[in-house]
Order: C-alpha cells, then sequence, then structure tokens
C-alpha cells in the first residue's frame, strides 16, 4: 500500500480521514498503529480463513476444509496469554461453523478478496471486497463483507455505507459488473443482512470521496474527532482525552 500517497484513495483512508484528520496522519503519515488487540487479531484469522477457504478447489468446500483453512490462517499476535489464545481460538472455530452452516459450500461466488483499481480525477481509488458472489437468477453479483458482529448493525445502515458503495463503482468501473445486492455477512451470528444496491448514489459518494480527496492534499487538520471514544487515545500524541488514561 502506499501508506503516504495522497493521491491513493481506499475507503480505510477515507474512513480514518473523516473520523479525525489526525488519526489519518497517524496510521498514513507518521505510519503508526497501535499493537494488535485479540479482537483485531481473531477478525484477521477468520477473514484470512474465509478468503483461503473460498479460493480453493470447489470440491473442498466442507466444513474441515474451512477449519484447517483457519488453522493455516490463525494471526498468533496481540494475546496475553496462552489461555487467551486458546479461547479466541475457540470462539474463531465456533464463529467460522456458524457461517459454514448458514452459507454452506458458497457455490454462487465469483470472487474473493477481488482487488479493484480506477481512476478518478486526480486520483486512483482502490479497494479489496472480501466476496463477490452472482446472483441466483444470473443477472448481476452481489458484494459481501464479512463483519465480525461485535457490533449491531441495520439494513438501513447497508444501503447507505461507503464501503460497499465504493465497491460497487469500483466492481463496474474495472470489470463492468453489474452489482445489484449488498450484504454484510455477520459472523458472529451467522446471519446475512442483505440490500438491493441502488446505484443513483454514486455521484454523491465520489463528491464525498473528491472532496475528502483534497483535503488529504491540503493535509487539512483543522478539526479532530471524538478523543473520548477514540481508538488511538492511549497513543495519540494530539489526543485531547490525555494519553495516560486507559480503560477510559
Ligand atoms: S485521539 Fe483524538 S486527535 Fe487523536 S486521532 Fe483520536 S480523535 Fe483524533
Amino acid at each position: 500500500m502506499a501508506f503516504s500517497d495522497p493521491f491513493e484513495l481506499n475507503y480505510s483512508k477515507v474512513r480514518a480521514y473523516l473520523t479525525c484528520p489526525f488519526l489519518y496522519k497517524y496510521v498514513y503519515l507518521d505510519r503508526k498503529y497501535p499493537p494488535h488487540t485479540p479482537f483485531s487479531s481473531l477478525g484477521i484469522s477468520v477473514h484470512r480463513a474465509l478468503a483461503r477457504y473460498h479460493s480453493g478447489a470447489r470440491e473442498k468446500r466442507g466444513i474441515g476444509d474451512l477449519l484447517s483453512a483457519y488453522d493455516d490462517s490463525w494471526h498468533h499476535q496481540g494475546f496475553a496469554t496462552p489461555q487467551q489464545t486458546l479461547e479466541f481460538y475457540r470462539d474463531g472455530r465456533r464463529i467460522l461453523e456458524n457461517y459454514w452452516r448458514a452459507a454452506g459450500a458458497g457455490d454462487g461466488t465469483m470472487f474473493t478478496e477481488k482487488d479493484f483499481d480506477f481512476p478518478f480525477e486526480r486520483w486512483r481509488v482502490r479497494g479489496t471486497i472480501d466476496r463477490v458472489d452472482r446472483l441466483p437468477d444470473g443477472k448481476g453479483c452481489a458484494i459481501i463483507d464479512y463483519k465480525m458482529g461485535f457490533e449491531k448493525r441495520t439494513r438501513e445502515a447497508l444501503a447507505g455505507d461507503l464501503q460497499l458503495s465504493i465497491y460497487a463503482i469500483g466492481l463496474g468501473r474495472n470489470f463492468g459488473l453489474e452489482v445489484r445486492e449488498l450484504s454484510w455477512m455477520m459472523l458472529i451470528q451467522g446471519e446475512r443482512i442483505s440490500v438491493p444496491y441502488d446505484p443513483s448514489g454514486e455521484e454523491k459518494v465520489l463528491a464525498l470521496l473528491r472532496e475528502t480527496g483534497e483535503k488529504l492534499l491540503a493535509l487539512d487538520l483543522s478539526r479532530k474527532g471524538d478523543c473520548a471514544s477514540c481508538q488511538i487515545r492511549k497513543f495519540c500524541p494530539d489526543s485531547e482525552a490525555g494519553q495516560d488514561t486507559p480503560g477510559h
């Protein structure tokens, strides 16, 4: 990833800036990031396992194949003790078992970890999509983003989700695919939330990318996010919550 290239836009970078310009600076310019936590490591392991599983041979889509992909994908960092590692590892197995029961072999899967990259005015917009499925009627496709499910999510939020809207534009521009559905696969719950994709919002999404891209180029640090609830408040030199307030 071109961390410091202000002409490259991706969802994570835009989201960081929209959350707080100093978060963008911390991660993409200063190239710092807080250490892994058990939750972030579990998320990495599960995402990697699903990508490995769905990109494997079609005849290797049993639950044993998925759990084997999980073992091969396990991310060891971020755990305080071997006991904690074991507890989270078991949680991950349960999550994947739920997923497999709900999603099965995923026979409609067209792509996993699908990269896109399209020019947009002064910028390049890039991203990687967890999964793209062919719709059962053969007309168009669905974008699926895996969410661990630690937070409650609604269909209304999905319909206006910036990340998946950028992905839909990317699939259309790069591959000529017609996106007709957006989905969050809620892994802990083993549920899929889906909404029809409405392309009429694309201009608004591109306008937000343009506006944010201009602010990144100008390194506009004229506002701060909510330090009290910020994920990096313990590490951020610009935090207004103080750097020595763990647990707050
Ligand atoms: S702690 Fe505050 S200033 Fe620092 S990144 Fe978070 S919201 Fe921004």
